[in-house]
């Protein structure tokens, strides 16, 4: 079955509906995505089932009309609902969801003074990437900046427009913000280690699919067992997901410390939610915290 793309993806659904349900659609669809429901599946129907004769139009008896005589019950429900449920006996099966494929086993330590080149030799291993279908509309790959020896990393789910121009993580208006809640923490954006799920921009920004997160995410697998840092920060519902292997809504990961490569993850919202709705900005804070908790540092630290 394939997927229908969520809110970020603008489903294409021109051609199908008018605009008003086009818009309440995309409507639902982001409403969805901010509860942490990020994939969604039609059923197909054969449309010759739709092409089928409609049940005959029960007439309506006139009180002066004469009336037939009753049929025993069972014939006369045969013949009130014929063939009503003929298109559903034929649907499709919906195919189960695929298993998630385990993280890779992680991999050794690698010396403090070594972690630059050991990321450069990722950045090589990935080349002129063409794994998943992600490359055909990427102007730059996005690897990945910041301290290659970082005590914090960010996740988020994949480069921007603004970050496909630049090669660089988190620089729009998303990126602003991240820097905002960074300098929050009482820390500079060169101290942490920023890297996405995927390392090329998505059509119209949307959900990255299954199979390409999972064809990119080893490489990011790599990248936080070579900067080991003591804690990841994961942004939104995509990051939790790949990084985890399991799939459930942010408000069951939020709030506390989860194991993680021999790391602690913490798991708040994307900036581009809390850009959507800033009133979630005070829980992406307490989230942060936590964060600031684990790495000793201190609260009163906000500016
Ligand atoms: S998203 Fe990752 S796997 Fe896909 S083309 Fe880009 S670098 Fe390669």
């Amino acid at each position: 079955m394939p997927p229908l793309s969520d809110p970020k993806g603008q489903p294409d659904l021109k051609g199908k509906f008018d605009q008003a349900t086009r818009d309440a659609i995309h409507a639902r669809l982001r409403f969805y995505r901010d509860l942490g429901v990020g994939e969604f599946y039609r059923r197909e129907v054969d449309p010759l089932l739709w092409a089928q004769p409609q049940p005959e139009q029960i007439p309506i008896q006139s009180p002066v009309a004469p009336q037939a005589a009753p049929e025993p019950p069972a014939a006369a429900a045969a013949s009130l609902f014929p063939q009503v449920n003929a298109p559903y006996d034929q649907e499709t099966a919906i195919a189960p969801r695929k298993p998630f494929p385990s993280a890779p086993p992680q991999a050794p330590p690698v010396p403090p003074e070594e972690h630059f080149a050991a990321l450069k030799l990722i950045r090589e291993e990935i080349g002129d990437c063409t794994r998943c279908a992600l490359a055909k509309g990427r102007n730059k790959l996005v690897f990945g900046d910041g301290d290659p020896n970082a005590k914090l990393m960010f996740v988020g789910e994949g480069p921007g427009a603004d970050e496909d121009a630049q090669g660089l993580p988190f620089v729009g208006r998303g990126g602003q913000l991240l820097n905002n809640m960074i300098a929050a923490m009482g820390l500079k954006r060169e101290q942490v280690y920023i890297a996405n799920v995927v390392k090329c921009r998505p059509p119209n920004n949307r959900t990255p699919e299954p199979e390409e997160a999972h064809t990119c995410s080893p490489f990011l697998f790599k990248q936080i067992d070579v900067v080991r840092p003591q804690v990841i920060v994961a942004l939104g519902q995509t990051a939790v997901t790949y990084l985890t292997g399991e799939k459930r809504p942010l408000s069951g990961w939020r709030g506390r410390v989860h194991p993680l490569r021999g790391t602690k993850l913490i798991v708040t919202y994307h900036p581009a939610f809390l850009l959507r709705d800033p009133n979630q900005k005070k829980h992406a804070w307490a989230d942060l915290q936590i964060a600031m908790r684990e790495l000793g540092l201190e609260p009163s630290a906000r500016k």
